[in-house]
């Protein structure tokens, strides 16, 4: 099968208890990428300036993924900044410099428009739009959202909802978008406009993936210390949608072990900076953890 990645590729420049740094690599892209391309080949759609570096695109190319989608423009690459408190869950935006972001019209190349599951990341939702109007006839669409796109596009962002099969969000933005308090019934709200999964990410606390006859929890790994919880949540989508491009199965048993996985990506990625933990992950280590996982969760 296939999956391709719509998201920013970004520099970020993130504080956290543990330090700060500068115009790092990363973006909603870069991480759903990265985590999906230790189960598959990922396509990813996207856009950097001039100022991307090599050294990164030559990982990209190491980890297999597809970067005939990922155009290099004049002028400077999407810059965002963030601080974390000693709450991981809780995250201030500093800056958003979209820069060659902002009048990015994505295209998909000719294969990518035959892709098996799509993924949009958070991006514009009028981006998202129409870069599903390309797709042909894709088997699984999903995508993501902030609270910015909640706040300022909220019809182009409900005309989306209505299209893909999976809508990953955290809990305080599927609350926002459904206009209810309580979660699960916010959930359900959302199930009923057009998704047939939501994924609730809740932090440190794992997902709850609701459906519209089954519900999952996907614990989070019991990680003591969190030094950069940026790309968590693409982190899971990446791992979740990449194991079932893997599995070629949507089915409810590999749902579950998706949600698993998606845990798994988001576990390794918040232990470094960055996207720094990915380069030297290895397959071994996440076949660990999964195992650990088994165990934490059986009884
Ligand atoms: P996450 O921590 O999974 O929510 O994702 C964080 C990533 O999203 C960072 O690496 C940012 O570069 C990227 N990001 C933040 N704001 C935006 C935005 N408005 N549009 C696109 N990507 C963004």
């Amino acid at each position: 099968m296939s999956l391709v990645i719509i998201g920013s590729v970004a520099f970020d420049t993130i504080e956290t208890p543990y330090g700060r740094r500068e115009r790092i690599v990363g973006g909603s892209g870069t991480y759903c990428a990265l985590a999906a391309s230790f189960f598959t080949k990922p396509k990813i759609v996207g856009v950097v300036g001039e100022d991307f570096p090599e050294e990164t695109i030559d990982l990209f190319k190491e980890r297999g993924i597809d970067l005939q989608g990922l155009k290099m423009e004049s002028g400077k690459t999407f810059h965002w900044e963030a601080r974390y408190g000693h709450d991981p869950n809780q995250r201030t935006t500093i800056k958003t410099e979209l820069n060659v972001f902002e009048n990015f019209k994505p295209i998909l190349p000719p294969e990518y428009r035959s892709a098996d599951i799509v993924f949009l990341g958070n991006i514009d939702p009028d981006q998202q739009e129409d870069i599903l109007a390309q797709v042909k006839h894709p088997k699984l669409t999903a995508m993501d959202t902030i609270n910015l796109w909640i706040a300022g596009k909220p019809a182009s962002l409900l005309r989306v909802l209505e299209s893909v099969d999976i809508f990953f969000a955290n809990e305080e933005e599927i609350k926002m978008l459904a206009k209810e308090a309580n979660l699960i019934k916010a959930g359900k709200e959302l199930l009923s406009q057009g998704p047939s999964l939501i994924v609730m990410k809740k932090g440190e606390h794992g997902a709850l993936v609701l459906g519209k006859d089954f519900v999952f929890g996907a614990l989070a790994y019991p990680c003591e210390e969190v030094i950069d919880p940026t790309g968590a949540g693409d982190s899971f989508a990446g791992g979740f949608l990449g194991y079932l491009d893997k599995v070629k199965s949507f089915d409810e048993k590999a749902i579950r072990k998706a949600g698993v996985f998606g845990s798994v990506m988001a576990s390794f990625v918040i232990e470094d900076f960055g996207i720094n933990r990915f380069k030297s992950l290895s397959l071994s280590e996440i076949e660990t953890r999964y195992n650990q996982f088994k165990k934490l969760v059986s009884f």
